[in-house]
Parts: C-alpha cells; sequence; structure tokens
C-alpha cells in the first residue's frame, strides 16, 4: 500500500494528467514485489534436504537465467549465473542452487556484491570444500542510458574454499562454465 502510495506521488509528478494512470500505481506496487521478493529469504530453510553422497569433484549448474535491478539507478541487471561446489559427504538437489541466485537477485543489487553473497550463503548452508560463483549480465544503466554500451555484459566470479586455493580446480570450473 504504502509503494503505491509513493508511486501515485512520482506519476503526479510526471504527467499532469495522471488520472488516466489509475491503475497503475496498484500494477507497479505489485511487480515491485515480484521482483524484490528476495529481501529476508529464509535460506537455510529453503534448502533443507541433503542426500549423503561419495561424490568429491565439481558439481556445476550453468547458465541460470536471472533478472535483478541495479540499486543505483533501479533498472533492470539481466544475465546468467553459474554456480559450482565440491561436495563433502552432502549434495543437494540442483533447483535449489537456482533458487538461491533468485534470492540474491531479487533484490537491489550490485553485481559484485551478490556474486559474494550467492557463494557465502552456499558455504553457509551446504556442508563443502569450495564453491565458485560466476555471473555475467548487461546492466540496462549501461547499455540503455549514460555511456549507451548495449551488449556489454559485466562479468564477475567468487570463490571460497578449495576453489579459492587449486587454482587448477578454478581453471576447470571457469572452462565449463564458459564454453557453450
Ligand atoms: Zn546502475
Amino acid at each position: 500500500m504504502d509503494i503505491e502510495h509513493h508511486i501515485k506521488g512520482i506519476l503526479e509528478q510526471i504527467d499532469p494528467d495522471s488520472s488516466r494512470l489509475k491503475e497503475t500505481p496498484e500494477r507497479v506496487a505489485k511487480v515491485c514485489s515480484e521482483s524484490l521478493s528476495g529481501y529476508g529469504a529464509d535460506i537455510p530453510a529453503l534448502v533443507n534436504k541433503f542426500y549423503d553422497s561419495a561424490m568429491d569433484d565439481l558439481i556445476i549448474l550453468k547458465n541460470i537465467p536471472f533478472e535483478s535491478h541495479c540499486e543505483h539507478h533501479l533498472v533492470p541487471i539481466i544475465g546468467v549465473a553459474s554456480v559450482g561446489y565440491v561436495p563433502q559427504g552432502k549434495i543437494v538437489g540442483a533447483s535449489k542452487l537456482a533458487r538461491i541466485v533468485d534470492c540474491f537477485a531479487h533484490r537491489l543489487q550490485l553485481q559484485e556484491r551478490m556474486t559474494m553473497e550467492i557463494a557465502r550463503a552456499l558455504e553457509t548452508v551446504l556442508d563443502l570444500k569450495g564453491v565458485g560463483v560466476y555471473l555475467e549480465a548487461e546492466h540496462f544503466c549501461i547499455s540503455h542510458r549514460g555511456v549507451k554500451k548495449p551488449g556489454s555484459k559485466f562479468v564477475t566470479r567468487y570463490f571460497c574454499g578449495i576453489l579459492k586455493t587449486d587454482l587448477d580446480l578454478r581453471r576447470e570450473f571457469l572452462y565449463s562454465v564458459q564454453k557453450n
């Protein structure tokens, strides 16, 4: 309700005939609640099922599409995330990795912070030896305004544990996520 009220005020400033936009504030508030649903996400509750496994090599879910919003301009960040981990005794369903990406994407973000947040959340909830996160995204504040460079991609990566210290493993992860 509060967001709706403020959007109404903004529209009144933009469009003198904003009576035509009567239902827009309600719609925008709904869009906000969908796009920004990641605040307060209970990640340990989300990742509550583990499976015993002898698997001790890299597990990767790559090219997870995500949509976020830049906290500086409130415009879209659209890209893909790849997440990999080396388990130590327990694995999780691959869909949980995608859900964790969404928990952080559905907030106002900086891609650098989002990359670290995903890695650290995985490190906290999973029993793992190491984790790697790779994000590649187009920022509308770069592609559609200001410097206007459509098609440019912002790339960030973050590593914890064995993926930080073992450079061969890190290279394998990057090779896997970067090839088509
Ligand atoms: Zn921006």
